[in-house]
């Protein structure tokens, strides 16, 4: 019992120092792990999972997925850059990655790997379509939600795999719950919804410096909820906010996304 008050003492401590702040909600959030830690670990997870499963390339899907990925990654890094956090993506090997498997999905880890299932690709329909996904994602990476939905007991033990030279069971199993890596649902923590409207939000402004149309991302949600009958799937049909509230916040958000991609000289919105 004292070793574990012991240990709840050491976490808070290390929480407090190391209080980050998200460059988009100005809000302070605790990041237990630093980027430094978590970033090998979430590369060789990344690794580990494209040399399992199977990636698709070199068609028109896959690089419409790179591309997409790579006009969303440049938004953000003009974003950060502009509001005073130069160097927030300096650790990042952004990689886009299109994933053959029919699990109505996409994450990006931290560090900026992503990937997109290609059981999503009918829903997204467009390439306007994968940019709602894909801003949605990258947004729950830097805002580093997927740590904070890390137990502290789970954070503590992967900032004790630095310098590991393998991951442990235990932490894959931590990463892949942490950052949706796992395809069936039981295995995976949901966002919360505060996260998820974050991550709306983020992803919409994102989707709107990168030159595609925020309007569209409503009408993704719309396509999404019809979808949403059939075996629930990790991330896109979990139910936080509820459909409903998703799509009418990102129709009052779409003015606001294009007015700030505005500053950046975007004036065209591809649909
Ligand atoms: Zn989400």
């Amino acid at each position: 019992m004292k070793f574990r008050n012991i240990t709840f003492a050491i976490v808070v401590m290390l929480a407090f120092l190391s209080c980050t702040q998200n460059p988009f909600t100005g809000k302070k959030t605790l990041a237990v792990v630093p980027n430094s830690q978590i970033l090998p670990t979430a590369f060789q997870q990344y690794d580990e999972f494209l040399k399992e499963n199977k990636v698709v390339k070199g068609t028109s899907e896959a690089m419409m997925v790179k591309s997409v990925g790579q006009k969303i990654a440049t938004a953000a890094e003009r974003y950060l850059n502009a509001n005073g956090f130069q160097g927030y993506l300096k650790d990042y090997q952004w990689e886009y990655n299109l994933v053959k498997d029919d699990a109505i999905n996409a994450w990006c880890m931290p560090g900026g790997k992503i990937v997109v299932y290609t059981g999503i690709l009918p829903i997204t329909e467009d390439e306007a379509g994968l940019a709602v996904v894909m801003g949605h994602e990258v947004a729950h990476a830097l805002a580093n939600h997927g740590q904070q939905r890390m137990s502290a007991t789970q954070l503590q033990q992967l900032g004790a795999t630095v310098g590991a030279v393998a991951v442990s069971q235990e932490n894959q199993q931590i990463f892949q719950t942490a950052y949706g890596l796992g395809t069936q649902v039981g295995v995976m923590l949901p966002f919360s919804r505060s996260h998820e409207t974050e991550a709306d939000k983020i992803g919409l402004t994102l989707m709107a410096i990168a030159g595609y149309n925020p309007d569209e991302a409503a009408d993704l949600w719309r396509r999404m909820k019809a979808n949403s009958g059939g075996a629930a799937q990790p991330e896109f049909l979990s139910t936080h906010p509820s459909n409903d509230t998703r799509i009418n916040n990102l129709e009052s958000w779409s003015e606001g996304a294009k007015a700030e991609a505005r500053k950046y000289g975007v004036t065209n919105f591809k649909s």
